[in-house]
């Protein structure tokens, strides 16, 4: 089910159900009272990852507290998204966008992995998780994707479940068209892999196209830039084989 646009969304860590008012968080009280100036009795969406989407009304019990009171669910808590998303972490700014763009798109785990070529680094797993949830809140996505800690490309690939394929975004790849090597995979466990913004090394390539868990996929004609890929590669997957369909 689509989420609801008009209403505002909020991600809140308290249990929800019926009548179990908890208080707003200085956060949410400084958005919902100062900037969105909303009053007693209107309504906003929370959802905390667990207990499903929930329009809960504002309660003002002083003019400085803030209670947010579920009143009726609005949809379930779906299954959470099983595409995994391996890239290799870009510069500050990129980093960001690719996160939040990775949600959108359905990724249901954030793996950063460490390649040869790699320029960013992962500072701050923290605002990675923040960028997170802001996506989640911002596209109706109600089960919050994991972000993992960052692990070495080899480290990963030698410890890697064997029922899950990894889609291997290969710039050096022959073809131009992903979309009849999608159709011929099998697994419904995927993950995927964009390299960094310097490209994966000759032998990080050499070694990702031996293995039986890997498949290479090209996309298009063009080399395209590490956040560019991830979110052509998403849609193409999605919509071959993935939530899309
Ligand atoms: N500097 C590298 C390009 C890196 S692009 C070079 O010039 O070769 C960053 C990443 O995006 C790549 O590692 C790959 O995973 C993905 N990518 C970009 N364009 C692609 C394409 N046409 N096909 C498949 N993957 C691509």
């Amino acid at each position: 089910m689509r989420a609801n646009h008009r209403m505002q969304r909020l991600f809140v860590t308290a249990d929800l159900a019926a009548g179990a008012a908890f208080e707003a968080t200085k956060e949410q009280f400084h958005y919902l009272s100062n900037v969105l100036r909303m009053e007693d009795g209107a309504s906003v969406l929370v959802f905390n990852g667990r207990d499903g989407e929930w329009r809960a009304e504002l309660g003002y019990p002083t003019r400085k507290r803030l209670l947010l009171n579920p009143i009726e669910e609005t949809r379930p808590q779906p299954e959470p998204a099983d595409l995994h998303y391996l890239f290799a972490p870009l510069k500050a700014g990129r980093l960001d966008y690719l996160v939040q763009k990775a949600v959108e798109m359905g990724a249901g785990l954030l793996q950063p992995v460490m390649t040869q070529h790699v320029q960013g680094r992962i500072a701050n797993l923290d605002r990675l998780a923040a960028n997170v949830v802001e996506a989640a809140e911002q596209c109706g996505i109600l089960a919050i994707p994991e972000v993992a800690a960052p692990r070495r490309l080899e480290d990963l690939l030698a410890a890697w479940p064997r029922d899950r394929r990894i889609l291997f975004c290969d710039e050096g790849h022959a073809g131009q068209n992903p979309l009849p090597v999608l159709a011929a995979i099998g697994e419904k466990k995927l993950a995927l892999l964009v390299g960094p913004e310097g490209g994966f090394s000759d032998d990080e390539r050499r070694t990702l196209r031996s293995l039986d868990f890997v498949t290479p996929i090209p996309l298009g004609p063009r080399i395209l830039r590490a956040d560019t890929a991830a979110v052509a590669a998403m849609a193409v997957i999605q919509a071959a084989i993935g939530d899309w369909r």
